[in-house]
């Protein structure tokens, strides 16, 4: 058994097709941060670390998840999502502990370490300010 004290924070992963659906990500990213307080990361148009696809990251404390997760059930507008828990286990986060919205899409495990120290997960710093209710 894992206790819950072991997430420490998620991430969302938006992934887009820059060709075909970047304007829906684009769309997608400001409903967000109109409405949670969250991280919102850089865009990546060409795949990085163990992304197969371009996305962007969003990254959230625990107490966001309860409404934050089930709105971007019902409006992430076909996009694909991977949420994942941050418990210094990048590995199994990833591949094992997270849930998909929509396709599950391929991942490059060797990039994902199994272990990592508490001083390497870096806190989550909000960079959006809501002005619309969720
Ligand atoms: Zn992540």
């Amino acid at each position: 058994m894992q206790p819950l004290s072991r997430i420490l924070s998620y991430h969302a992963h938006v992934y887009y097709d820059p060709a075909r659906t970047r304007g829906v990500a684009e769309a997608l990213r400001q409903r967000i941060a109109e409405r949670f307080v969250v991280q919102l990361g850089r865009w990546h148009d060409v795949p990085v670390g163990p992304h197969t696809a371009a996305m962007y990251q969003v990254a959230f404390d625990t107490e966001v998840f309860a409404a934050f997760v089930p709105w971007l059930m019902l409006n992430r507008d076909g996009l694909d999502v991977l949420v994942h828990p941050n418990t210094l286990a990048p590995r199994d986060d990833h591949l094992h502990q997270g849930l998909w919205l929509g396709r599950p899409l391929p991942l490059n495990e060797e990039t994902l370490p199994l272990r990592i120290e508490p001083a390497q997960e870096t806190p989550i710093q909000p960079n959006t300010v809501p002005t619309l209710a969720p």
